[in-house]
Formats: C-alpha cells, structure tokens, sequence
C-alpha cells in the first residue's frame, strides 16, 4: 500500500523509523527489534539508507522487504541521492522494485565537508523527479523541517523549496524531530498557506541519555524549549530518570499533536523497541 492512502483512514497514521545496523553488526540484530515493534501495529516502519549511498549496502532494502513480506507491516525505503550517479540510483530502484517495497522516503541527504558530493542529483526534488521520469510506481515521501533546514536563509526559503519537492511529486512529508509542538504548529500553517496540502507526519524522537540529545542538537539544530532542558539537565546524571523523563515529554508531545488534529506521528525509535512499547501504551488510544 501507498503511504498516502493510509492517511485517508480518518485518524492519524502511527509509524515508526528503524536504521540498519552498523556494519559491525549482523544484519540479524534488527529482526528482533522488528519482532517486538510488531506487536505495536505500527501504520508503518520506515528503514534509513546511509548517507555514502554505497551499492555494497543493500540493508536498507534487505530490511524494508523484510517488514512487509515477513512481518506483515507496511514498509518504507529511505533512499539519499547527493552521494550517487543516476545509474547508482536507478540500481537501488531496480532492487527495491524487486524485493517487492512499494515506498520510498526520497531525500538528498547530508553534505560531508570531507566527500565531494556527485553532480547529478543536488535537491530531493530532482530524485523524486528522475524516479517518476523513470516510470516506477513507488509511493513518495519526503522530508521536512518544522525549524527549517540548517542549509536555509531562511524558514520561508525552505517552505519555498519544500512546495517544489511536493509538486515534484511528493504525497506525504516526514518532518525532522522537534521538542517545541509551538514550532511545529507555525511550520504547518506556513506550509499549508504556501499551498502545501499533502500529509505532514510530526517526528518525535524519546531523548532517553545525555548523548543523545548533544547528538542531535549538533546534527539537526533542534532548538530546546526551557522545560525540556532543564528537565533533561536535573536528570542528566541519573540514567534511569532521564530516560523515565525523555518517555514522558515525549509522550506528552504526541498527545498535544494528536489533539491539535495532526496528520500522524512518526516514531523516531533508534531501534529500541522497549522505549517505543512504553510510548505506545501510553499513546496508543489516540489514535
Ligand atoms: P532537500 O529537500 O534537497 O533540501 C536541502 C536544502 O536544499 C534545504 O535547504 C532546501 O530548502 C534546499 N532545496 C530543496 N529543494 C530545492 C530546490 N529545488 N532549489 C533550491 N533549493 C532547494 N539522511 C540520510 O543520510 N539517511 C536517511 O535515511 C535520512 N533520513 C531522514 C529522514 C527524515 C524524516 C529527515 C527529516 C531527514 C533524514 N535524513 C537522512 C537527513 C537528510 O538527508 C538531511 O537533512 C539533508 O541535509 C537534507 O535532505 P532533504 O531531502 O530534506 O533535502
């Protein structure tokens, strides 16, 4: 099934986000976390692609496929472009064509200071143009950025730009995470007075240790609202109430979205189904 077809069931879409397990690790490790989100009948379980876009790792795929045909869910591929030629990404379509996965979460992926990106691709608009000119029959998404893009001038700038993601035929978005509904709130009103009417999923990911949260503040930019901070930093030496603490904000962020009539919530899991399961039985009848 298209993912666009599931936001038309009259509630709003639950789904999680997996990623591939390190190179170290066997592919195997994930089929036990896929195993126990399972049993949360999620909307659907969207898998990350690494951003070097090397045709050796075909994890992606491998675990996309495996959660439709061996778990029974619906699955998405993310796939990255800045990093590839056009016959490297035609590989991949070929493959996800193959392994029967019906979704692809289209995006450009990370510029490395330290890897020249490949010329062919400079936006996700152009992936998603080149799969449709390519004829495939994938259902598309992409990404969004309630705070804006790091590479923006400017919030307005990257609604501009996401409008000519969505008119090159993205029909569903997936924003970055957040910890400020407020800024969301604002992202959604400008997106849809832009002329943006697909689905936009809210990205909310459970910050469960003192890492995590450094990490993604330096990655994405998410802003901390004064609450989420200082709660984060009260805890921040005692392991068990920090992660109690990131479930419950969490949790608490998802019930303000899902009253605010939000199209859906994506679960950002880091593969760690026990946090997703405690956020799932404390949300769940929401939906
Ligand atoms: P784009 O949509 O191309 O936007 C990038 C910048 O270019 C923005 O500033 C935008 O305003 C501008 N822009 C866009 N289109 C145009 C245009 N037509 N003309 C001029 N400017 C334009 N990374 C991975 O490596 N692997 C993953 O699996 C992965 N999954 C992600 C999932 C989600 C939900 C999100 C939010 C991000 C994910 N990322 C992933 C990170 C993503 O690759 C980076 O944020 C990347 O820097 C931007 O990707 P994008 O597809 O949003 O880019």
């Amino acid at each position: 099934m298209k993912l666009a077809e599931l936001f038309k069931q009259g509630r709003p879409v639950f789904s999680f986000e997996v990623f591939p397990p390190k190179r170290d690790k066997p592919i195997d490790t994930i089929y036990s976390t896929l195993e126990a989100l399972k049993d949360l009948k999620p909307d659907f379980i969207s898998v990350t692609y690494g951003a070097s876009g090397s045709l050796a790792d075909n994890s992606t795929c491998e675990i996309a496929s495996a959660i439709k045909h061996k778990y029974g869910m619906e699955s998405a591929a993310h796939l990255t472009c800045v990093n590839s030629t056009r016959e490297e990404v035609k590989v991949v379509l070929e493959r996800l064509k193959t392994a029967g996965v019906e979704n692809i979460l289209a995006l450009r992926g990370d510029i490395s200071p330290d890897v020249p990106p490949k010329d062919d691709f400079h936006h996700a608009s152009e992936l998603i143009e080149y799969i449709k000119s390519l004829g495939y029959d994938f259902g598309i998404s992409g990404a969004c950025y309630p705070e804006g893009h790091p590479n923006s001038e400017s919030q307005i700038d990257d609604i501009v730009n996401l409008k000519k993601k969505v008119d090159a035929g993205a029909q569903h978005l997936v924003s970055q995470l957040f910890f400020d509904n407020s800024m969301f709130y604002d992202f959604l009103e400008k997106a849809r007075i832009a002329g943006i009417e697909v689905p936009i999923e809210a990205g909310i990911m459970p910050v469960t240790n003192k890492k995590q949260i450094e990490r993604m503040v330096s990655m994405c930019g998410a802003s901390l609202p004064p609450k989420f901070a200082k709660t984060m930093s009260r805890y921040e030496t005692r392991p068990d109430a920090l992660k109690d603490a990131g479930i419950a904000y969490a949790a608490e962020q998802i019930v303000d979205l899902v009253s605010q009539g939000v199209d859906g919530i994506h679960l950002y899991t880091m593969n760690n189904p026990e946090v997703a399961r405690r956020i799932n039985d404390s949300v769940r009848s929401l939906f």
